[in-house]
């Protein structure tokens, strides 16, 4: 029997990240932990949540939206990041109830979103719906995310939203259990990025890595990394499915 020990959890995932960094000379501080609770209960949130962690993932709309209702009088200040796949008609709840998009990969999706982002929540000002741009940086080994050449007509449409504010991109690459065949698609997510950059635009933000590659994420820039089972122990496949 595993124990849902989440203080240690925390800390063990903590120090990855922190010596990635100083392997790289980057500052730990620069790499957000992103803590992915698909198909966790409210409760494990809580709990990660009594340790310090702000920063939450979510992939199905329901649960996602469900775990946000339970928490959100408790737990105000937690910040929620949508990361899954994302239909148009579930748009308007993602956009009044969390805080990040990772996974935008159409046009019409992200003006939904923009159209439907509320301008206060509970009587405070809302700040824009922060958005990434899902990249397809592994060719066929993966369905979602735009390919590398339409990413800037993509940031293009973005930017004009007014209800949004695009901040950077995001990869989930094929599995592989190699270091260096890791870095290969985070570093070219990263050059995206400063091409982006270096023709105007002002993005910050590089969603990558997951629990088995987070250290070659963060030798190439990440400053999110979205960590699931490393903090709550490995999914039941059932739970959480088709609720897109
Ligand atoms: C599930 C998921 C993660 C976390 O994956 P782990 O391997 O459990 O760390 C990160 N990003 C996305 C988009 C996911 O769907």
């Amino acid at each position: 029997m595993t124990q849902f020990t989440p203080a240690k959890r925390l800390r063990d995932v903590r120090i990855r990240i922190a010596s990635a960094a100083a392997t790289a000379a980057r500052n730990p501080a620069s790499v957000c932990l992103l803590a992915v609770s698909k198909t966790f209960p409210a409760d494990a949130v809580a709990e990660l949540a009594a340790c310090g962690q702000v920063d939450f993932g979510e992939n199905y709309v329901q649960e996602g939206v469900g775990k946000i209702a339970v928490l959100r009088a408790t737990h105000p200040r937690l910040c929620w990041h949508f990361i899954g796949p994302l239909q148009s008609n579930k748009t308007r709840e993602v956009a009044t109830h969390f805080d990040w998009v990772h996974s935008v990969d159409r046009v019409h999706v992200a003006q939904r979103l923009s159209g439907q982002r509320p301008v206060t929540r509970d009587g405070q000002a809302l700040a824009p719906l922060q958005i990434c741009l899902q990249v397809n940086v592994s060719g066929e080994a993966s369905k979602s995310g735009i390919p590398p050449q339409a990413v800037e007509d993509l940031a293009k449409a973005v930017i004009a939203l007014p209800n949004l504010r695009l901040r950077g991109l995001m990869c989930i690459p094929a599995p592989n259990d190699d270091l260096h065949a890791q870095r290969a698609p985070f570093a070219h997510l990263r050059s995206l990025m400063e091409a982006l950059n270096r023709k105007g635009f002002a993005l910050d933000t590089l969603s990558m890595g997951m629990s088995a590659d987070l250290e070659a994420a963060v030798h190439e820039g990440a400053t999110i990394v979205r960590v699931g089972t490393a903090l709550f122990g490995v999914r039941s496949k059932a739970v959480g499915r088709g609720q897109g």
